[in-house]
């Protein structure tokens, strides 16, 4: 126990879209409900479970609204954009005089016919590169900017199909539409509305001249892959004033995310963001990279760690089920089992917060504004209960909480208990972290906001 650190500390681990709707092919259950998730259902049945409503009535169901309430930041006040949050963690220094934009590489409809009545045929143009893409913006920026020559208007290339685009003075009282939403829908309808909406419509249509063909995209058709033939732009924002979170909680963090949204909200809150190698955004990142590197933080210091993964967003997005269910078991194992290990091992008080920051359903392939389950574990609480189960440490011939046979056979025979102890009917599933036994917790809190007071022990909510 010599190497223990006394200090409380802090994980958060945000499954981005992760909640959905029973889906018929799960026999009625969801993606959370099905997948094989024994670190995180471990926790549920021994932590707090709950659901909490992360988009305020008004407010569109985006991942920064979302991820602005479970960060502790009330959107009502603090909104000020999706894009502009974006262009802060790529180091753009904004003025007050700048209008950010989110700029897609997206794939539209190709073939003749008039513009208008192209067909958004993949918001992500398969998920392009970051070095590809970059290809393609600096392209396009480049003749764009000697075509139209608008003053203030420059192009910044992010990850994958993710850019931003910032434009000192530019229109803000316009109404744009997240391309994720109209995916395999006329783009006519969803053009921009409101003021500069002409030179914006000009600007997408010029860039599919411009990148239709390019010999880039040549290459990704001869690879099967869809070509990133125009940009689309939306999520207008203005510069983000956050109150820092530390004169907020008093603890101090870092974030570790693979998106710039995520990356920018912690950097606007006075976090460190912190790079981890082979981060993606989707399927293929580096989730074992990144549960090691929110231990490393906590162990050099840290008191708080936010630790995001877009994966069950991505697929849900694009309509993957199998995808869905792989994301969340990977969570599970490579990011909540890492770092809960490490924690038992090397923390004597810790708290694991584990949630989704919204809704994304396969049945709609897009972001909804239902309330989404929690669960808080707090170690201190767990010891202390008479059904504990002892630390990996101690040696009062507790069980070894660190084997995972033993753990999934304590997570059974809880389960079985439950089970015997409802008088309800179970909705036949596992006692573990879901949408219905988070509701079933009868815990809701209706300013999402207000979870990260709790979570820190700041204030106590009342339900
Ligand atoms: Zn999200």
């Amino acid at each position: 126990m010599g190497n223990e650190i006394c200090s409380m500390k802090y994980a958060v681990v945000l499954m981005d879209g992760a909640s959905d709707y029973p889906i018929e092919k799960l026999g009625r259950k969801t993606p959370l409900q099905y997948a094989q998730k024994p670190f995180i259902d471990f926790l549920s049945a021994r932590g707090e479970m709950g659901i909490v409503k992360t988009i305020p009535d008004g407010f569109s169901p985006g991942s920064d609204i979302a991820n602005l309430s479970v960060m502790g930041y009330n959107p009502e006040k603090y909104y000020s954009g999706r894009s502009s949050l974006e262009a802060v963690s790529m180091g753009v220094d904004l003025s007050e005089e700048d209008v950010t934009f989110r700029c897609n590489l997206v794939t539209l409809s190709e073939g003749e016919g008039d513009f208008f009545d192209k067909v958004m045929v993949d918001y992500s143009s398969d998920e392009i590169s970051s070095e590809e893409a970059k290809i393609l913006i600096d392209y396009i920026a480049k003749r764009l900017g000697k075509k139209l020559k608008i003053p203030g208007f420059k192009f910044y290339p992010g990850v994958s199909y993710r850019h931003v685009i910032v434009w000192r003075n530019g229109p803000l009282a316009l109404t744009l539409t997240p391309p994720h939403d109209i995916q395999g829908q006329k783009i006519s309808p969803y053009l921009p509305r409101g003021e500069g909406e002409s030179l914006i419509t000009d600007i997408i249509r010029e860039s599919y001249e411009l990148l239709n063909s390019h010999p880039l995209n040549e290459k990704r058709r001869k690879k099967g892959l869809k070509p990133a033939n125009s940009i689309w732009i939306w999520g207008e924002g203005r510069k983000p004033m956050l109150d820092s979170f530390y004169d907020k909680y008093g603890v101090r963090g870092s974030v570790i995310a693979a998106v710039d949204l995520i990356k920018g909200i912690g950097i606007c809150a006075g976090l460190d963001s912190v790079r981890v190698k082979g981060v993606t955004g989707n399927l293929n990142t580096n989730f074992e990279g990144k549960a090691r590197k929110a231990l490393e933080e906590l162990l050099r210091g840290k008191d708080f760690v936010y630790v995001h993964i877009e994966a069950p967003d991505e697929c849900s997005h694009h309509g993957d089920l199998e995808g869905k269910i792989k994301a969340i078991e990977l969570i599970d194992k490579k990011v909540v089992g890492i770092l809960w290990k490490g924690l038992e091992k090397m923390v004597r008080n810790y708290r694991i917060m584990i949630l989704p920051d919204h809704a994304t359903p396969l049945s709609v392939r897009t972001h909804v504004s239902n309330p989404v389950p929690f669960l808080i574990y707090d170690s201190a609480l767990d010891r202390c209960g008479s059904e504990s189960l002892g630390s990996p440490e101690s040696n009062t011939g507790a069980k070894d909480i660190t084997n995972i046979k033993n753990m999934k056979s304590e997570v059974k025979k809880r389960v079985k208990s439950k089970i015997r102890d409802s008088k309800e009917e179970f909705f036949g599933c596992e006692s573990g972290f879901n949408e219905v036994n988070a509701r079933r917790s009868g815990i809701f809190i209706k300013e999402g906001y207000r979870l990260m007071d709790h979570f820190l022990g700041k204030n106590e909510i009342k339900y």
